[in-house]
């Protein structure tokens, strides 16, 4: 079985590896799911893990599986598995659990051990391959009607859990209704961020460098928000037209804008961070003016990685709900197929240079 694979920390490794296909049966008690792979999509962790930088291989491996975000079709179910059935679409959450509390109640994403398994990513063998075989626990169902947008599964869980997580944390303050959002990054994680903020309500403002027109500008004030591009105007003179915000989602994968952005919150705000920065990248930033308001204003920033099979849920609820209204809107971010896995090449070379690329996902098979 053809898989696409990487050398982790070798840069630029990626190459056509082969793997005996899985069989329902690798998983004990009857618990497996054998998926057929339909189409994986492909993001900035993948383009990290290629050059190098982050990632490893699974135990007695030296190649990873890449791989994440995943659609596939259940081909096969053990005699204990209930919540799916053949023929049925899924998609898969990405990390196993360790050991610790979290691991052991279902909250492998908040796991408190430093070592964490996520398939394509580190320490176990990703998706972009013919079939994989998992846990029933892990294997979540898509509903036929949203098979479009089934690939985009995985990044909205994370971007559920990220606004999730920031309810809950506020509840701190006992009030807090967010009127204004800046949502910082266009990309997938930033888009589907303003999705489900315009859902809730809030008013948003998704900035990226780029300027207008542009398909990210289209997508986000196609879902209500008003696109800001960083080379009109800073996040400074952004926030003294609109106020400062209540809420920032930082989703640039540039950790200086990530500290840029704490100086424009506003008292009682938080700001989420959710980019993987695998780089060395120096900044200097105003301690001092920082440290200062931030206690002053009582504002939280919080960190927030990977999703659980709730937030997987959650976030299938909301493409649906996306969809009824701004119909048609979500499947715009997928504006890069790649056809079949021999397009390996193709597929790190969109990923990598396409400046169009918004979305580059592999189609592995019909279905
Ligand atoms: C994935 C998450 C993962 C994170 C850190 C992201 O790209 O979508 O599932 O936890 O990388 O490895
Ligand atoms: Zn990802």
């Amino acid at each position: 079985m053809k898989a696409i694979a990487v050398k982790p920390r070798h840069p630029n490794s990626v190459h056509l590896a082969d793997l005996p296909k899985p069989r329902l049966d690798d998983i004990p008690n009857g618990r497996g799911v054998l998926v057929k792979v339909l189409k994986v999509g492909v993001d900035a962790t993948d383009r990290e893990i290629n050059d190098g930088l982050y990632g490893n291989p699974p135990p007695g491996y030296d190649f990873l599986v890449l791989g994440h975000e995943s659609f596939g079709i259940v081909e096969e179910v053990g005699s204990s598995v209930r919540h799916v059935k053949p023929g049925d679409y899924v998609t898969c959450t990405v990390r196993r659990p360790g050991n610790s509390i979290f691991d052991r109640i279902g909250r492998s994403d908040t796991t408190s051990e430093e070592v964490y398994y996520e398939r394509g990513i580190n320490l176990l063998h990703g998706f972009l391959t013919e079939y994989y075989v998992d846990d029933a626990e892990f294997v979540v169902r898509i509903p036929p009607a949203l098979k479009h947008l089934g690939v985009l599964a995985e990044p909205m869980s994370v971007a559920d859990k990220a606004i999730q997580q920031v309810y809950e944390a506020q509840k701190r303050l006992l009030v807090w209704e967010p009127k204004i959002a800046y949502v910082t990054g266009a990309g997938q994680i930033g888009l589907l961020v303003t999705l489900i903020l315009r859902l809730r309500g809030v008013e948003v403002f998704t900035i990226a460098r780029g300027t207008k027109p542009s398909l990210k500008a289209e997508i986000a004030e196609a879902y209500g928000a008003t696109y800001v591009s960083t080379q009109s105007m800073s996040l400074t003179e952004l926030a003294k037209h609109t106020g400062k915000p209540d809420l920032i989602i930082e989703a640039t994968g540039n950790s200086a804008i990530a500290f840029e952005a704490m100086s424009v919150l506003g008292h009682n705000g938080a700001i989420v961070w959710t980019s993987i920065t695998g780089g060395q990248r120096k900044v200097e930033i105003h301690a001092d003016h920082i440290n200062l308001n931030w206690v002053l204003g009582n504002k939280l920033l919080l960190g927030t990685v990977n999703a659980n099979y709730r937030h997987f849920e959650s976030g299938i609820s909301d493409m649906a709900q996306g969809e009824i209204f701004f119909p048609g809107v979500t499947q715009k971010i997928l504006t890069t197929p790649v056809n079949g896995l021999d397009n390996y090449r193709e597929m790190m070379r969109q990923l990598v240079d396409s400046k169009e690329a918004l979305k580059v996902f592999v189609n592995v098979a019909e279905g």
